[in-house]
């Protein structure tokens, strides 16, 4: 549906002349689930450090109309782009709705968490929906299972309204029931937000993605739907060795 799609042209990152990201162009319409795959050291990682400016990249970043490209994180962040890791962060001495209720009031002062008791804000009642942890909402996220301490940190982007989400590896870890509501999740997020995710577990891929891109060695090797790159003999080569 609507949101903002992200189009990047020729970005390369540097490590002491070892070039990790080397030429890369993307472009991930608004609404996309795409899914960035590739052996380790293909660069997903560092792609994704250079879309949020944890490093310095040369080339074009756009989002939203918005170069990103030579802005601090922080104001990237501004744009309504976030990010997770593959070690969720929460508070866990807080309860789910806290963590929320700080997200939501990040940048915005301490007013926020004078609200009147009971009264839930309407995004944070929305995010607690779309992650189903509704019925957790009273409990502290550090009694939360692996799997829903991620969703958790996912709303507490949706909270932030952020329009683009960066994932790492959001379903390591996690048992296969995990696996499934983290990709229905996903696909709710992405009826209206763009969704980028590093995975490397290639049967949530092959159930998730609308989109793949396939990273070797600091460059896009292919590109196009799950049935498409898979049939990629280039692809087949890099996997499988031949
Ligand atoms: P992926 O996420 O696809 O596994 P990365 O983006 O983590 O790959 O790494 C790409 C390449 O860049 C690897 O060879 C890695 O060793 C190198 N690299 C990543 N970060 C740094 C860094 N801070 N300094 C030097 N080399 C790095």
């Amino acid at each position: 549906m609507s949101g903002e799609g992200l189009t990047v042209r020729d970005l390369r990152v540097s490590f002491d002349g070892f070039t990790a990201v080397d030429g890369v162009d993307l472009d991930i319409g608004p609404g996309d689930l795409r899914f960035l795959i590739g052996p380790n050291g293909a660069g997903k990682t560092t792609l994704v450090d250079a879309v949020t400016g944890l490093v310095r990249a040369s080339g074009s970043v756009r989002f939203a109309g918005q170069e990103l490209l030579g802005r601090p994180v922080h104001r990237i962040a501004r744009l309504g782009i976030g990010r997770t890791f593959q070690t969720a962060t929460v508070f866990e001495e807080l309860t789910v709705l806290q963590n929320l209720d700080i997200a939501a009031g990040a940048g915005r002062g301490p007013l926020t968490m004078l609200r009147r008791r009971g009264s839930v804000p309407e995004p944070v009642s929305r995010a607690l929906e779309t992650t189903g942890l509704t019925g957790l909402r009273d409990r502290p996220a550090g009694i939360l299972a692996h799997g829903q301490k991620q969703w958790l940190e996912i709303g507490m982007l949706l909270v932030q309204d952020v329009r683009l989400l960066l994932l790492d590896e959001p379903v390591a870890g996690m048992s296969h029931e995990e696996r499934e509501a983290t990709g229905e999740l996903l696909r709710r997020v992405a009826e209206d937000r763009t969704v980028v995710v590093i995975e490397h577990d290639m049967d949530f891929m092959r159930s998730y993605a609308r989109s793949v891109s396939v990273l070797h060695a600091g460059k896009v090797l292919s590109e196009g739907t799950v049935a498409e790159v898979q049939a990629d003999a280039k692809v087949q080569e890099v996997y499988l060795g031949r």
